[in-house]
């Protein structure tokens, strides 16, 4: 099995990274930058996201592990002090392999079109002010908005900044995306639904530029600032993003420990 480690860059985070490598050289595993079949990221939920997006063009051949330096993470299940049981696991154990939906997009700019994948989500927002956007759901107009911007997530997204707008958690077994608003105008021209939206794998969502406009769109972390961005098509990607298990950790006991720190007694 060949490995490679991404970390946070904290003190703690690489230090655990020697030390993993440490292990796993006694294990007989084998350390390959360029083509890992697993790829581990030490630090926080963050360091996943930098993780699967310096992998995302192996994406179909890579499955990820997390191990977490600070609080629980939604994509990091192992901890600090269980390296040794996390590496004997990877040799002495088949993982059980766990598919979550990522979001696709297809940006159109006078240049073409640009392909991306989010775990989390894309967020779309203005740069000197409102952004101001027709939003079409299977190509048929479905509102005007004018507001702050627009976040649409995939299910393991949603506990991620979709959460923080009141959106819906959604398990990742869901094929969907959700639609969320930040800070929208409604008046007789701009009127959005309010609420969040869940569509399915088979439906896709345009944002359609309604002025000359710069607008910030941010991939997960990363950020693309353009003023040529005429529309934006989002619908849940073909491929997914793979987890290799070695033990379970239901996605609603991740949600109670991190939101409700209830241990259920
Ligand atoms: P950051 O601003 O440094 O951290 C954002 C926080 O979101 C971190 O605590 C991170 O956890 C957590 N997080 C990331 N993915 C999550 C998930 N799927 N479920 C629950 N929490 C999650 O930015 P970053 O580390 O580069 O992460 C980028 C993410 O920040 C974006 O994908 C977006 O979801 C989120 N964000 C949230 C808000 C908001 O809630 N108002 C605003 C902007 C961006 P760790 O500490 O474990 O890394």
């Amino acid at each position: 099995m060949n490995y490679v480690i991404i970390d946070r860059g904290d003190p703690l985070s690489k230090q655990l990274a020697e030390q993993f490598h440490l292990l796993a050289a006694e294990r007989g595993l084998s350390r390959n930058d360029d083509a890992p079949t697993i790829v581990i990221s030490i630090g926080g939920d963050g360091t996943l996201l930098k993780a699967f997006h310096t992998y995302v063009d192996q994406i179909t051949d890579v499955a990820f592990v997390g191990v977490h330096t600070g609080h629980l993470g939604f994509y990091a299940d192992w901890k600090a002090d269980e390296l040794e049981e996390l590496v004997r696991m990877m040799t002495d154990h088949e993982p059980r392999m766990v598919r979550y939906p990522l979001a696709e997009i297809q940006v159109e700019t006078p240049e073409g079109t640009k392909h991306y994948l989010a775990v989390n989500e894309f967020t779309l927002k203005g740069v000197d002010g409102t952004l101001v956007a027709q939003i079409n759901i299977n190509d048929e107009l479905f509102e005007m908005f004018r507001g702050d911007g627009i976040v649409i997530s995939t299910p393991s997204g949603s506990t991620a900044y979709n959460k923080s707008l009141g959106g819906a958690v959604v398990h990742p077994s869901i094929e969907s995306l959700q639609i969320a608003e930040i800070a929208s105008i409604n008046n007789r021209v701009y009127r959005t639904l309010g609420s969040s939206v869940l569509l399915p794998q088979h439906h896709h969502v345009d944002i359609m530029s309604s002025k000359d406009q710069r607008m910030l769109l941010t991939i997960d972390h990363l950020n693309i600032q353009r003023s040529d961005i005429r529309s934006i098509r989002c619908s849940v990607a073909t491929r997914k993003i793979c987890f290799a298990r070695y033990r379970p950790f239901p996605f609603w006991n991740r949600v109670r420990e991190a939101f409700l720190d209830y241990d259920g007694k």
